[in-house]
């Protein structure tokens, strides 16, 4: 794996979709466009291939840029990812890192490519880092900070209504960005999610032909959430989601459990039945929040203390390889 560098953005790739992209790039592309004297905007797309929506929003883009429809005063540097995961589809390919758990170091080919990414970018004086992915599960739009200062707090408002704040995983993009500059991770709604993919278009025009003035115009700062921990489902559990008080598996789960992604969640609140164990919550460090937050007895699974859900998922592959939900509280 190379990191191939180009000062320009080929056209073919404007009629191609994400798995096609292998026909024109070989491999992760770092393509440095335009130029001028303001910070260059960085943005990334494809960390995880199946997260297409990003590489849309770059078509969008690229479009207006080439024809001149959209004039940017900044100089950009666009980072495709992973062009082979794209290719089918996948997160990653089983013989690869996760390209968005390399950014803190490491020999791995995906580490090196990354640390050659930041190197440029830290050489370059970006002025903003944006990282687009997609999630499972109904979610809003919304953004992730790694550092709780002003400026992170802008550009993730200027994104999204929702801001989450984390710093577990620690090896992602955002993390290593945020360095050096504002950095954000924007969660775009399931793959291909057309509604978001046109509101970050129009948030990306307006960064580029405006810069830092469109983030300096914000005024309150809507509220923060922090991940505490993720709900975790033991990998051999039969997991449905009849919410049936007597289960035929080992867990039972809401019905409509993705609709509670961020709302606020009370004591009391029913997630669903379980026959025992099998479902408990794991902090940033591993540790066992379990009985911190819920309350599991006579197989029934209710929240003990109020928190809010994100990227809860009812895709059961993600749920035992990952994580159910994360477990937040507002900051
Ligand atoms: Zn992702």
């Amino acid at each position: 794996m190379k990191l191939l560098r180009l000062n320009s953005i080929p056209a073919p790739l404007l009629e191609l979709e994400a798995y096609q992209i292998g026909e024109v790039l070989p491999g992760p592309t770092l393509i440095e466009w335009g130029e001028g004297e303001l910070p260059p905007i960085f943005i990334s797309v494809l960390l995880h291939g199946n997260e297409i929506s990003g590489f849309t929003i770059l078509k969008n883009l690229w479009r207006k840029l080439l024809t001149g429809e959209l004039k940017s005063q900044h100089p950009l540097i666009f980072f495709i990812a992973n062009v082979e995961a794209a290719s089918v589809g996948l997160r990653h390919l089983p013989s690869q890192l996760d390209f968005n758990r390399v950014w803190s170091g490491g020999d791995a080919p995906e580490a090196l490519v990354a640390q050659e990414v930041l190197d440029i970018s830290r050489k370059r004086q970006v002025g903003w880092a944006i990282d687009i992915h997609n999630n499972t599960g109904k979610n809003p739009l919304y953004s992730c900070i790694n550092k709780l200062e002003p400026e992170f707090w802008d550009l993730a408002h200027f994104f999204a209504p929702h801001i989450v704040y984390f710093t577990e995983p620690h090896e992602v993009l955002s993390m290593a960005f945020s360095q050096f500059c504002p950095s954000v991770t924007i969660e775009a709604g399931t793959p291909g999610q057309k509604e978001m993919i046109e509101i970050l278009t129009d948030k990306l025009e307006t960064l580029l032909t405006t810069g830092a003035p469109a983030l300096s115009k914000l005024k309150a700062r809507p509220p923060v959430f922090h991940t505490i921990g993720r709900i975790k489902v033991a990998s051999s559990a039969q997991i449905d989601f009849n919410f049936n008080p007597r289960p035929e598996g080992d867990l039972s789960m809401r019905s409509d459990l993705v609709e509670c992604n961020f709302q606020q969640l009370e004591p009391g609140f029913v997630l669903g039945y379980a026959k025992k164990g099998h479902l408990w919550v794991e902090g940033n460090f591993e540790q066992d929040f379990t009985n911190d937050f819920l309350e599991i007895s006579s197989g029934e699974i209710c929240v003990k203390k109020s928190f809010v859900p994100a990227m809860f998922t009812q895709n059961i592959p993600i749920i035992k390889s990952d994580c159910m939900g994360y477990v937040m509280e507002s900051i």
